[in-house]
C-alpha cells in the first residue's frame, strides 16, 4: 500500500514531520489541494496565493529529487475535500494519509470530517505536529487553562523548550523509483488571484537557498541591532521571513534552531537581539495557541466579551480613505501604500494603522483585519486576528483602551527623518523632517495632499469614552 503526504501550509521537505513519517512507512505520493473558492472566503490575497504556486513548483522539484511525485487536486471548497481525498486515496492504493496539523477552526473541521470519512473506508489520516514550536494545548496554566497573558505564556514555553529540546526532522531519503504516478503540472496563476507584479515575486524568492541566505544574513549581520532597529520602518531591521513562515516554506523550529546556533545554544541569555527575536517567534506561537484554545476567535468574536458592545462607527467613507491612503496622516498613508504595493507592512506600522483605524476612526477591527488579509503576503489568521485585537483593545493581552497611540508622535519617534514617509509619499518629499509628520503643517504647506480626515485629540477621547462606557 502507498502513503500520501497531504501538503497544506508546510511546503517544504526539511523539518516536515508529515513528509518524513510518510516516507518512513512506505512509498509516498505528495498531494496539494487547490480550493480557490475557499481561499476567496478566507480573504487570502493574490500575492499569498502566488507565493504558494511558486513554492509548489519548487517543492515539486525537491520532491522529484526524492522520487516523490506531487499531485494536484482542484475542488472549490474545503467541504469538498474529504470526498476528493477518499477518491484519490482509493485510486492510488493509499492506506495512510499524513499531514501536519493546522490549528484554525475551519482547518480542524475540514480535517476531522476527512478523518471520519477516510477511516470509514479503512484509510488512516495521521496528523503530525509541525506548524508551531509546541503543540497548542500543551502549554497551560497551573489551573489547566489557556494562557491569556503573553509574558507567563512565553516563560512557560521557554521552560518547556529547555526541558525538551526541539527535534528537527531531516529531509527524507530518496525512495525507490517505482510504479507511482507522474507529478501534475502546477498552474502559473489562478483566476481571482492573478496579476501579481514581478517586483513582489523578486522580493520573496521561494527557493531554499534564497530563504536560507535571508535567515543567515539576518542572524549574522543584523540581529545584534534587532532590539532597536526593528521599530524603525525605514531600516531593514527585521528578518522579513513572515511570508515563509506563514506558507510553511520554513518551520518555526528551524528558525528557533538557527537563532540558538548563533547564540551558543541559548535562547534566554546571550545576544539581546537573539532573545528578543525568539520572543517574537513566541508571539506567533501565542496567537496560534489562542486560536486553538478559543474557537470564538475564528467566529469574528472578540477575546474580551465585554468589548462586543463597543459602538463602532459605520463610517464607510472614512474606511475607504484609510484603505486608499487618503487619511491625511502621513505615516498612516505611507504604511498603507507599502502594504498595497508590496504585500508586506512593517510591524510598527501595522500597529499604528490598526490603532488609528480602531481608535481615532472608531471603525470595527474586523474591517481592518479583512483588508489586511486581502493584501498581506504573510496573512495568517492567528497573527492577524491577534494583532488586530491587540490594537483594538479587544484581545487577550491587548493594549489598554486608554493608551491610544498618537500616530504623529509615533511617526516622529520611529521615522524621525521622515525617510519612510518620503519613500512612499514622494509628494511630501520636499518637506523638512520637522514638517513631514504633522498633518496641520502639511495642510498649510503641501497642496494636493489631503487634510487629516479626523482630529487626533478629540477622536482619541471619543474612543476612550466608547470603551469606558462599557464598564458602567
Ligand atoms: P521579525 O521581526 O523578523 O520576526 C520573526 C517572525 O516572528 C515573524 O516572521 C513572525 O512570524 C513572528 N512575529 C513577529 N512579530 C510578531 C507578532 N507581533 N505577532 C505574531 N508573530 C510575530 N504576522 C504574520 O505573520 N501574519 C499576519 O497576518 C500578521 N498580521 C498582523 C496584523 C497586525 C495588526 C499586527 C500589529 C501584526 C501582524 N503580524 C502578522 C505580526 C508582525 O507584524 C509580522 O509577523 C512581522 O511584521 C513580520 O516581519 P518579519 O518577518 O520581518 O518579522
Amino acid at each position: 500500500k502507498n502513503k500520501l503526504c497531504w501538503f497544506r501550509t508546510d511546503l517544504r521537505v526539511h523539518d516536515n514531520p508529515a513528509l518524513f513519517e510518510a516516507t518512513e512507512s512506505g512509498l509516498t505520493i505528495g498531494l496539494f489541494i487547490v480550493s480557490a473558492a475557499q481561499w476567496q472566503i478566507h480573504n487570502d490575497s493574490p500575492v499569498k496565493v502566488d507565493l504558494w504556486l511558486r513554492a509548489l513548483r519548487e517543492l515539486e522539484q525537491a520532491l522529484a529529487r526524492l522520487n516523490i511525485p506531487l499531485k494536484i487536486l482542484t475542488v472549490p471548497l474545503w467541504s469538498d475535500v474529504p470526498q476528493a481525498l477518499l477518491a484519490f486515496a482509493q485510486a492510488h492504493d493509499i492506506d495512510e494519509v499524513h499531514c501536519n496539523r493546522e490549528h484554525g477552526l475551519n482547518e480542524r473541521r475540514r480535517d476531522r470530517t476527512a478523518y471520519q470519512l477516510l477511516s470509514a473506508h479503512g484509510i488512516n489520516l495521521l496528523g503530525h505536529h509541525g506548524t508551531t514550536l509546541l503543540m497548542p494545548g500543551s502549554i497551560k496554566t497551573g489551573s489547566d487553562t489557556y494562557y491569556k497573558v503573553f509574558t507567563p505564556f512565553a516563560r512557560a514555553c521557554r521552560t518547556q523548550l529547555r526541558q525538551a529540546p526541539l527535534r528537527l526532522y531531516p529531509c527524507p531519503a530518496k525512495q525507490q523509483p517505482k510504479r507511482l504516478p507522474a507529478s501534475d503540472p502546477i498552474v502559473e496563476s489562478i483566476e481571482g488571484f492573478a496579476g501579481v507584479p514581478t517586483s513582489i515575486q523578486q522580493a520573496w524568492p521561494v527557493d531554499d537557498d534564497a530563504i536560507e541566505a535571508r535567515i543567515e544574513s539576518f542572524l549574522t549581520n543584523r540581529v545584534s541591532h534587532y532590539e532597536t532597529a526593528r521599530n524603525y520602518p525605514a531600516l531593514d531591521g527585521t528578518a522579513k521571513i513572515s511570508a515563509y513562515l506563514a506558507a510553511g516554506l520554513i518551520s518555526a523550529s528551524q528558525c528557533f534552531h538557527a537563532a540558538l546556533s548563533v547564540n551558543g545554544g541559548e535562547s534566554e541569555t546571550g545576544d539581546k537581539g537573539i532573545t528578543t527575536w525568539v520572543t517574537e517567534l513566541l508571539w506567533r506561537e501565542f496567537y496560534q495557541h489562542l486560536m486553538f484554545g478559543f474557537p470564538e476567535l475564528s467566529m469574528h468574536r472578540p477575546m474580551r466579551p465585554e468589548t462586543a458592545g463597543v459602538q463602532w462607527r459605520n463610517a464607510t467613507a472614512d474606511f475607504q480613505a484609510w484603505c486608499e491612503a487618503r487619511t491625511g496622516i502621513p505615516i498612516v498613508d505611507a504604511a498603507i501604500r507599502q502594504l498595497v504595493t508590496t504585500g508586506w507592512m512593517h510591524n510598527r506600522l501595522r500597529m499604528i494603522v490598526a490603532m488609528f483605524l480602531t481608535k481615532n476612526l472608531l471603525i470595527d477591527w474586523r474591517w481592518g483585519e479583512a483588508f489586511f488579509m486581502r493584501h498581506l503576503i504573510d496573512g495568517e489568521f492567528a497573527a492577524n486576528n491577534g494583532g488586530w485585537q491587540w490594537s483594538a483593545s479587544t484581545g487577550a493581552d491587548s493594549a489598554p483602551y486608554f493608551r491610544v497611540f498618537n500616530p504623529v508622535s509615533q511617526s516622529e519617534k520611529f521615522d524621525p527623518d521622515g525617510l519612510f514617509i518620503r519613500q512612499w509619499l514622494p509628494e511630501l518629499a520636499h518637506l523638512t523632517s520637522k514638517e513631514i509628520h504633522d498633518p496641520g503643517q502639511l495642510a498649510r504647506t503641501s497642496a494636493g495632499y489631503p487634510l487629516a480626515i479626523v482630529d487626533l485629540k478629540s477622536s482619541r477621547l471619543r474612543a476612550i469614552e466608547a470603551f469606558s462606557a462599557l464598564k458602567t
